[in-house]
């Protein structure tokens, strides 16, 4: 099928218009109209090539809501016009013992990411959701629950899974003392996530200036992350922290927040970290941890989880032809909080 997107052809050239074709659908494969895709800090490191491996052209995008168009004959779970998602991924081997278990983000063989990933059955490389059509297998399509506005339900399927999985892999619940390092797209997700799950929440931010936010986003404070003596108080008085930076920072700072068993669970793909230092890791039996999007079957729980304690992302709608912009103002960080883009802006072929 003919579809349109916008790529990035290098580097350093701006996302502009581009053809391409969406394959004929597989046995197993949903089609279906793009209708939002959230803007992720990740779509800009790849565009940008900043971890040094994106294959151009670039078609970035990866969260995704849209409408099934059409299935393949063995498709069980969709029907056209039924409201659905799709995150990060778009394959894995489903035989190790990872995607067995539901974490395919895991997938020994690795999992195929939604763009710059090899498809597993052509080797072409894959295409995301800054698009009007995609075909996905089934398996990795997501339902949007009832009640889920999908104008604003995008931003789950990347920043919402992303700092959701690391809350529940560490166990966090009423009680739980949860920092967040960075109030950008996944910052104030985890906030909202964390906070729906019962948490007491502080927001570490590099200014005050977001300091009625975070409280509105159901934070119960915002420590300045500059501010040295602020962080000296609050030292052992967390048990996770989730640091969104995405770029190279100095962790100790941040260590010894931790209480002792603490985990520091980076999110932000920053590469080489700046040398922590092992004093307050052993003096607390504190833990550097990191951690990639999560599962299918956790992203469902994930959407589920939102639709039932109503927590939807705050989102800027944009039109495709805007995007360069955003990319620019998202580097800035100013953006609240997560760009996303109205697909209806892109005319199709
Ligand atoms: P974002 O919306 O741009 O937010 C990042 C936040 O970090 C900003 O709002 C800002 O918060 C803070 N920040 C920005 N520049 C900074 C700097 N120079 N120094 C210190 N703090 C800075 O980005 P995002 O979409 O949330 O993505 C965050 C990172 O997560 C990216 O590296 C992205 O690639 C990665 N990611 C990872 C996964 C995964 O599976 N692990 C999934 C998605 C994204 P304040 O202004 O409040 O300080
Ligand atoms: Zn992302």
């Amino acid at each position: 099928m003919k579809t349109m997107g916008y790529a990035a052809q290098s580097a350093d050239t701006p996302l502009a218009p581009f053809a391409f074709e969406r394959r004929a659908l597989r046995p197993n494969d949903v089609a279906m109209e793009i209708l939002y895709c959230g803007i992720c800090h990740s779509d800009l490191h790849q565009a940008r090539n900043d971890w040094g491996w994106t294959v151009y052209p670039i078609v970035p995008g990866h969260e995704i809501v849209g409408r099934v168009t059409e299935v393949g004959s063995a498709v069980a779970r969709y029907k056209p016009g039924d409201a659905v998602a799709v995150g990060c991924m778009v394959d894995s081997c489903q035989q190790c013992d990872q995607c067995r278990k539901g974490e395919e983000q895991l997938c020994r063989q690795g999992n195929t990411q939604t763009y710059n990933s090899k498809d597993r059955v052509t080797g072409e490389i894959t295409y995301g959701g800054y698009s009007k059509h995609l075909v996905v297998r089934e398996e990795f399509v997501l339902r949007v629950p009832d009640g889920l506005d999908l104008s604003r339900a995008a931003p789950l399927l990347c920043a919402g899974i992303t700092t959701y999985s690391p809350l529940r892999t560490w166990n966090v619940g009423p009680g739980s003392r949860v920092g967040v390092i960075g109030l950008g797209g996944l910052g104030h997700m985890a906030v909202k996530l964390a906070a729906g799950l019962g948490a007491h929440v502080t927001v570490l931010s590099r200014t005050a200036d977001k300091q009625a936010d975070t409280l509105a986003l159901g934070a119960d404070r915002l420590l300045v992350s500059t501010d040295k003596e602020a962080i000296k108080q609050a030292r052992s008085s967390f048990d996770l922290i989730v640091d969104t930076v995405p770029v190279k920072h100095d962790l100790n700072p941040y260590l010894s927040l931790l209480d002792v068993d603490g985990t520091l669970v980076l999110v932000g793909q920053i590469g080489p970290l700046a040398e922590p230092t092992t004093v307050p890791l052993i003096m607390g039996r504190r833990r550097i941890a990191g951690s990639p999007i999560g599962g299918i079957a956790e992203t469902q729980e994930m959407l589920d989880f939102c639709a039932k304690k109503n927590i939807l992302p705050d989102c800027e709608m944009i039109r495709i032809e805007q995007i360069n912009d955003a990319f620019e103002r998202m580097e800035l960080a100013d953006v609240r909080y997560r760009f996303v883009i109205d697909m209806a802006s892109l005319p199709a072929p």
